[in-house]
């Protein structure tokens, strides 16, 4: 008797997939069209229906301001954050702030936190499984960039659970796209994942030795994809546009998105063939009312001469990636390649000169990282153990994806766990009180790579409180720090003279607060 599959998820910025392993194979889950691929948008329209996926990128086309996209850009980043500022910039649709730190988004009057936008993405990649395996399905392995702190990783997890999900693990994009080729238990090398998606690049550097994944070094730019190459056609369609018929196309977003939507389409058929038209109908009219329209041929090598440069720049990255781990291409072993823009065969080739060898691509890699998480739940419940697959069999250690610390009285990030440290691991400070009858204790913590506290990224405070009357000094609360094997930070706290456990609460700072999750919780059941 078997037991109950285990999804893996890829919660994409742009694209989600979803895959299982059963009786011994993996399955990339396809929806009732065959697409196994779901665009990672909800649309809500006017007479209160909600469409998500593949159904909803065609409507946030149309209606961008009623339609959520990249909601992942914004999980579990507080609404001053940089990300968010540049994102209400260019985002169509309203975000708005909560009572803290926290974002919402505002669609048609009504707000939504940003977990229950990607549970609603969670469930449809859940009923998509269902309906193909033919039962019901609770548990998932949901995958999150390396570089995910603990306030986003935690969210993912709520999200998952809004979508009625037991997210039984949290596990690092590349680690699972490493698994999907079979790394892990006695596959030890050092790997580069290339992942290059529709609107950012990631390159992390990992070192795979008896199922230990380490990352060694991971850096990116979450503007930089294939929207880029889109944008490209599509300022060039205006050019030609211009040339033919001496006729400015205007700032209107609805040509716009025309224009890209083309771009995209030609783009894909690029990877294909050889050559393309480019054919966009009734673009403008003439002077005299009349319809114009757009027809040009473009062939790959055009169109790779001018996104040269677009790819160049993942290679900054790279380099960049390459010199804080302190090595050179010849030290790595393998190159993996992830994400959508991995197809284009510009990239593949430019990919190939720059690391001076050959790439892994014979993963799917829009669904790779599925696939990866697909294995990894199977390997967490011991069943279903992919044949040949010895990353199956074992159960991989991550590490802690920033290192975690505290404020020290100086201002100084005070680091108690090491980035890259082998996880679950823990550590334990013992804390006491400077007052005397000192009723609390607070204490900040933070994740990061700075020395300078205020330049980490302040997860929340941990409040000890209702303790015990006595002079400043007497009392000693243990507080141990642990980072979970999903990569999420506990705390507990422990009187040491009575042994009593001390109520140790961590408000995230970027979170909800406890209504407004119990309020999502009512919404989404
Ligand atoms: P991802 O975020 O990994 O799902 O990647 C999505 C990006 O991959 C989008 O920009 C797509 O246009 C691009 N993409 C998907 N398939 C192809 C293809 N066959 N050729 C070129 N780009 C593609």
């Amino acid at each position: 008797m078997s037991l109950e599959p285990v999804l893996g998820v890829d919660l994409g910025t742009t694209n989600s997939c979803v895959a299982v392993v059963l009786n011994g194979s993996v399955h990339v889950i396809p929806d009732e069209t065959g697409d196994s691929i779901q665009a990672s948008v909800v649309s809500f329209l006017e007479d209160g229906s909600v469409l998500v996926g593949n159904q909803a990128r065609q409507e946030s086309v149309v209606d961008p301001v009623n339609s959520v996209v990249s909601a992942k850009r914004l999980i579990g980043r507080s609404f001053d954050s940089e990300q968010i500022r540049s994102i209400r910039r260019s985002m169509p649709y309203r975000v708005v702030k909560g009572r803290q730190q926290e974002s919402f988004v505002e669609i048609r009057g009504q707000k939504f936190a940003l977990p229950e936008v990607s549970g609603m993405v969670l469930r449809r990649m859940k009923d998509i499984a269902e309906a193909y395996v033919g039962q019901p399905i609770r548990k998932a392995v949901i995958t999150v960039p390396a570089n995910f702190n603990d306030t986003q990783r935690q969210m993912t997890k709520l999200a998952g659970e809004l979508a009625g999900i037991d997210v039984i693990r949290v596990i690092n994009e590349p680690t699972a796209a490493a698994l999907a080729y079979g790394y892990g238990d006695d596959v030890n090398a050092r790997i580069a994942i290339y992942d290059f998606g529709g609107g950012t690049f990631d390159i992390t550097l990992l070192d795979v030795r008896k199922n230990v994944f380490e990352v060694v070094s991971t850096a990116g730019d979450s503007f930089l994809g294939g929207d880029d190459f889109d944008d490209r056609l599509a300022r060039y369609m205006i050019a030609a546009f211009k040339k033919q018929h001496d006729v400015a196309l205007d700032d209107d977003p609805f040509v716009w998105g025309r224009l890209k939507h083309v771009a995209e389409k030609t783009k894909r058929e690029l990877t294909e063939t050889d050559k393309a038209i480019v054919m966009v109908h009734e673009l403008a009219q003439d002077e005299a009312g009349a319809p114009l329209d757009l027809r040009f041929q473009l062939d790959r090598k055009g169109f790779g001469e001018r996104c040269k440069d677009i790819v160049q720049r993942t290679f900054l990255i790279c380099d960049e990636a390459l010199r804080n781990a302190r090595l050179t291409v010849q030290d790595l072993d393998e190159v993996v390649l992830v994400g959508g823009s991995t197809r284009m065969p510009l990239v593949r080739e430019m990919v190939k000169q720059y690391f001076g060898r050959e790439v892994l691509a014979e993963v799917n890699p829009d669904e790779v990282v599925a696939i990866g998480a697909a294995i990894q739940g199977a390997a967490l419940v011991q069943d279903h153990l992919v044949e040949g697959n010895t990353g199956a069999h074992a159960l991989l250690l991550d590490v802690a994806p920033q290192s975690l610390g505290i404020q020290s009285v100086s201002e100084i990030f005070e680091v108690l766990i090491e980035r890259n440290a082998q996880i679950p691991c823990e550590r334990t400070q013992v804390f006491t009180t400077t007052k005397d009858n000192q009723e609390s204790v607070s204490i900040r913590i933070f994740q990061g790579e700075s020395r300078i506290v205020a330049e980490n990224t302040r997860l929340g405070e941990i409040e000890l409180y209702g303790l015990r009357p006595a002079p400043r000094g007497q009392i000693q609360i243990e507080v141990t720090f642990e980072i979970d094997a999903n990569g999420l930070v506990v705390v507990t706290a422990r009187d040491l003279e009575t042994g009593r456990a001390q109520a140790a609460h961590v408000r995230v700072s970027a979170g909800y607060d406890p209504d407004d999750i119990d309020a999502m919780r009512a919404r989404s059941s």
